[in-house]
């Protein structure tokens, strides 16, 4: 169980992945979470560093795709403002949204990472499939009031995690 819930990397922010370590893991997609991932939860700016880094990835090489458990009107307007594809009302930690992004991008699970800032949706989704999953740490306090209950679980897993030295 522990396994599932344990994150490949762990970071403060998507600015702080280093693509170049990706792409040395062969890695060629990257599947992202949106909502306090890539821009704050219920905001539609976008962190200069976070288009930075988006524009890296994609000059790098990287196929990057949304994958987010939020709606269609947001989803679709935060696609068109990151110029990014975006796959809406994923329902994460469930598999087939994953499998779709994966389709979309034409590769195999290890060939993709996953980047989102919550582990019983973004890490335990991507965990299941065997992708490399890189958590970060949430751009905002603000979320959904369900996520925030949700965080007190998160909290003594990434805890538990650390006591047994899974997590760096
Ligand atoms: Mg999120």
């Amino acid at each position: 169980m522990w396994k599932f819930l344990c994150p490949k990397r762990h970071v403060e922010s998507v600015q702080e992945i280093n693509l170049h370590d990706l792409k040395e893991k062969g890695i060629k997609g990257i599947i992202t979470d949106l909502d306090n991932t890539l821009v704050c939860w219920n905001d539609e700016a976008v962190l200069p560093a976070v288009t930075k880094w988006l524009k890296e990835a994609k000059e790098k090489g990287f196929q990057v795709c949304i994958v987010s458990n939020n709606n269609k009107e947001r989803c679709e307007q935060l696609s068109w403002n990151l110029e990014l594809p975006a796959i809406w009302q994923a329902v994460k930690p469930r598999r087939r949204s994953f499998l779709r992004a994966l389709k979309m991008m034409d590769l195999q699970p290890y060939q993709a990472a996953v980047v989102g800032d919550q582990v019983f949706t973004d890490i335990l989704g991507g965990n299941r499939l065997g992708l490399y999953t890189i958590l970060v740490k949430p751009l905002s306090r603000r979320e959904f009031v369900g996520t925030r209950c949700v965080r007190q679980f998160e909290k003594v897993v990434l805890f538990g995690l650390k006591k047994r030295g899974h997590l760096k």
